[in-house]
């Protein structure tokens, strides 16, 4: 039988998590769940998640961890993430972490690739950052240019509400309070890695493949203590 790919992808804002999540899972058919995306439909929607996550979402803040927790808990169990997913901005704290490990218990090791880059790099890329209003792509622009089109849809490119500097600089203050001591957290396993993602999305994307599958590897030969959490 094969291993599934349960895989986490751990990083600061602006790291690249949702670019290589989604091509990730897109090459490997298993779902991507990004609880940021899934808390901006919400907040698009006007539903009631939506409408208690969207002021701590643009303060910058961490919406709080039981509803998170709740999410992922119901996202995770459906059918077509049988085959394992790839996870996109959860956990963000180490109680989600913790509830993360209780949920996968008996469901296949978790394999977690931290992408790590410096917050002066992080601070450069979010300014640029843009995303499509009409088909949720996400691209980088150029410092001078003018009305920039998705390249994909042609949709108008607008700046996503908490990627202002302000929000930004309180976000990597909430990653480096909450979200780093992931790292010392996973750190011990066996099916951890860490890749630099101070590169190009394509040295990045390779350097998440080749860590994917060298894991999957040591998953298969049964090898590595403290492979099987
Ligand atoms: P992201 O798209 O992952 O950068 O998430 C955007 C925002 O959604 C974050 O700044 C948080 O306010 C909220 N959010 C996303 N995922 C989580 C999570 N796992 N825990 C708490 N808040 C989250």
């Amino acid at each position: 039988m094969s291993v599934p790919i349960n895989l986490v992808v751990l990083g600061p804002p602006g790291a690249g998590k949702g670019t290589q999540a989604v091509e990730l899972a897109q090459q490997r058919r298993i779902p991507k769940i990004s609880t940021g995306d899934i808390l901006r439909e919400a907040v698009q929607s006007g539903s009631e998640l939506g409408q208690r996550a969207k002021a701590t979402m643009d303060a910058g803040r961490l919406v709080d961890d039981e509803l998170m927790i709740a999410i992922v808990r119901e996202r995770v169990s459906r059918p077509d993430a049988a085959g394992g997913f790839v996870l996109d901005g959860f956990p963000r704290t180490v109680s989600q972490a913790t509830a993360l490990d209780e949920i996968m218990s008996g469901q296949g090791a978790l394999l977690v690739v931290d992408i790590a880059v410096p917050d002066d790099a992080l601070v450069a890329r979010l300014a640029r950052r843009r995303v499509c209003g009409q088909c949720g792509d996400t691209t980088a622009v150029e410092a001078d240019a003018e009305t920039p089109r998705c390249a994909r849809c042609g949709g108008e490119l607008v700046l996503r509400s908490d990627d202002t500097e302000s929000v930004v600089r309180q976000r990597l203050r909430v990653y480096h309070e909450a979200t780093k001591p992931l790292v010392d957290y996973y750190s011990s396993r066996a099916t951890f890695r860490s890749i630099d993602g101070d590169r190009s999305p394509e040295a990045v994307r390779q350097a998440l493949n080749e860590a994917v599958d060298e894991v999957l590897g040591m998953l298969h030969a049964g090898a590595g203590a403290g492979a099987d959490r």
